[in-house]
């Protein structure tokens, strides 16, 4: 009977659909999985809910039985053999499972507290989902909050509501409304699950709470029903073997294993496999496919079970020599008779080269480190979205000489002396050296803290090199003479500003004809010293303000009576350094007009 079953679904020919949970924290992604996963006591065992190694699989059997309130009539048809749900929730294992570019995770449940909306990694989430393109769901958790909830453990959602009292009705529905604002603030058209007229323009929300159990058949039924009816291209069974790297572990007994997520295919006993590694290519041979041994043998020897083959979709842990580099995020390839084994060891290489082509060309930009290929990338794409040039990057624990790499920006570019470090451990020696060469490292375990970091030490930077320049920064002014009082040392003159604004320390110079030869000379007076108006100093002077007596000081100083007369016209000084300073530091402080004054003062001062 169990051949012909097998037989019945192979006509469709499906395998079971991979769902991720992903959320911000404490929204309670741990909560809803352990309430998917915990067996109906009064029904017995559910249908042999499967533990694997980083994941749970529900067989079809288990997924009609949880789904069965909401499906009274039995008008639901599956078409999927089952469900595999990956067990640790969040960005990391999302990331990692990924192939070619492209994510392995066939829907995902992005959970959002119903009480608090969207929050930053709801936000981060939601990007990581529309670049890799996977569908998803949102479960609007924590229903059973809604003031006055009355509760029926693991019923139907809609049931449920409509069992409510008025005010907490008005106040799901407002919350709701709530919600579908916030996404689509994010460009993100979202509707109640049984409300959405069309799944392809509508993110589908089901409100669940993981305490009560209630509107979790609701959410299983809408994972099958979106999988089987709009993703069967990509749950087709495949011969060719697609697998990928979720965790890299060392196990008393067996060494280093990786936990390997089986999208695809069929991973045998004795397998040679090749996979992506810190040192370069790794090719071995499957020693052994485990999976954890059931509750009741654990008391037997081993915790884990051999496996002489394992099918997608499936999570297996596998032990083999050389995994000691093993790289999570890695895709697995399995060398048929076929198969050029360099050739595939160059493939798997190839997502870190691929990685490695994302980095700035000139060579400008900050030290990026993260402990897995996925959140390498998922950190990069953000970092590309923020604008922030990478030039090193790396796998890894962050070790002296990658924290060198980041220090060859001390010369080029200061600011981006930075290394951002993402789930990854700082050998003492290496925070050692980048303490001592003024190399920051920040480490964070969600990327937007690295992102605000960084910004925040990118400023501190900008506004300690405004400092070190306010002398090179010369905004532009045009004084005309009134009256000479000391004729140098210090030059004392009044004057009126007739074009732009003056300000302490602006340097002066007049430019005229040389008396003699007629050639154009600029005559540099020295900086301003003080501004007064009516004995009393003053920290600038607009265009078009009362005149004011200012103080100019500098070394050589011309002398009024000789080089200088009363009528010459005064103008800052600028240069294509002080422009450029402007440009770089004080954007803001300048208007529209004032640049429109250095543009007509650079012909005076020969400035291409
Ligand atoms: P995670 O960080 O997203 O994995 O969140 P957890 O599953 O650890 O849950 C965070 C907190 O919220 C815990 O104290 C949970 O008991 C609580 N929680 C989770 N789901 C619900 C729910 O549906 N209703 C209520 N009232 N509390 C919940």
């Amino acid at each position: 009977a169990h051949e012909e079953a097998l037989a019945a679904r192979s006509k469709d020919n499906l395998r079971s659909p991979i769902c991720c949970i992903l959320g911000h924290v404490d929204t309670g992604k741990t909560k809803l999985l352990d309430k998917i996963r915990q067996t109906n006591v009064q029904e017995g065992e559910a249908g042999g809910i499967t533990q694997q190694i980083g994941a749970t699989y529900f067989p079809l059997d288990a997924l009609q039985q949880k789904t069965a309130v909401v499906n009274q009539d039995g008008k639901f048809e599956f078409k999927v053999p089952g469900l595999l749900v990956i067990d640790t929730p969040g960005h990391e294992s999302f990331s990692n499972l990924r192939s070619r570019g492209s994510s392995l995770c066939n829907i995902a449940i992005l959970v959002v507290d119903i009480m608090h909306g969207l929050e930053p990694q709801t936000l981060e989430s939601m990007k990581l989902l529309r670049d890799r393109k996977t569908p998803f769901i949102v479960a609007l958790n924590k229903i059973d909050r809604l003031y006055g909830w009355k509760k029926i453990d693991n019923n139907g959602f809609q049931e449920s509501l409509a069992m409510q009292n008025k005010g907490v009705q008005n106040e799901f529905r407002d919350r709701l409304e709530k919600t579908k604002l916030a996404f689509a603030e994010q460009s993100f058209n979202a509707e109640l699950y049984y409300e959405n007229r069309d799944m392809r323009r509508f993110v589908s929300m089901v409100p669940t709470s993981a305490h009560t159990g209630e509107g979790i058949p609701d959410m299983l039924k809408l994972l099958v029903s979106l999988t089987q009816e709009r993703m069967t291209s990509s749950l087709m069974y495949l011969s060719e073997v697609e697998c990928t790297v979720l965790e890299v572990k060392v196990i008393e007994g067996l060494g280093t294993t990786i936990d390997v997520i089986i999208s695809n295919g069929v991973l045998r006993e004795g397998d040679r496999i090749v996979l992506c590694g810190l040192n370069g290519p790794i090719a071995t041979n499957i020693r052994a496919l485990l999976t954890p041994a059931p509750l009741k043998e654990l008391r037997l020897k081993s915790q884990y079970v051999h496996n002489k083959e394992a099918k997608a979709a499936l999570g297996v842990k596998i032990a083999a020599n050389d995994l000691e580099g093993a790289i999570a995020g890695s895709r697995l390839l399995v060398v048929g008779p076929e198969d050029d084994e360099e050739d595939l060891e160059d493939e798997v290489m190839g997502d870190l080269q691929q990685l490695l082509s994302k980095v700035s060309k000139d060579n400008r930009g900050v030290s990026v480190q993260a402990s897995t290929l996925g959140s390498l990338e998922a950190l990069l794409e953000f970092l590309k979205q923020s604008k922030i040039p990478v030039a090193n990057i790396s796998i890894g624990p962050v070790f002296k000489r990658d924290v060198m790499m980041a220090g060859t920006m001390l010369e080029k570019a200061k600011e981006y002396a930075v290394m951002l470090c993402f789930d990854v451990k700082v050998d003492k020696e290496a925070q050692q050296y980048a303490d001592d060469n003024g190399i920051k490292i920040f480490t964070a375990d969600i990327i937007y803290h690295l992102f605000d970091d960084f910004t925040k030490h990118r400023a501190a930077i900008q506004e300690q090199k405004k400092e070190e320049s306010k002398l090179s920064a010369v905004f532009p002014c045009v004084l005309s003479p009134l009256q000479v009082f000391n004729k140098k040392d210090p030059i004392v003159i009044g004057v009126d500003v007739i074009e732009g604004n003056l300000r302490p320390l602006t340097p002066i110079a007049v430019v005229k004809a040389n008396a003699v030869t007629g050639v154009k000379e600029i005559i540099s007076l020295g900086r301003v010293t003080s501004i007064e108006r009516e004995h009393k100093a003053i920290p600038i002077c607009k265009k078009g303000q009362p005149s004011v007596a200012v103080k100019i000081e500098g070394p050589n100083q011309p002398m009024y009576g000789r080089q200088l007369e009363d009528k010459d016209t005064l103008y800052s000084l600028i240069s294509r350094q002080s422009i450029d300073t402007l440009k770089d530091f004080y954007r803001e402080e300048m208007s529209k007009e004032e640049w429109a004054l250095v543009k007509k003062l650079k012909p005076l001062f020969d400035i291409p």
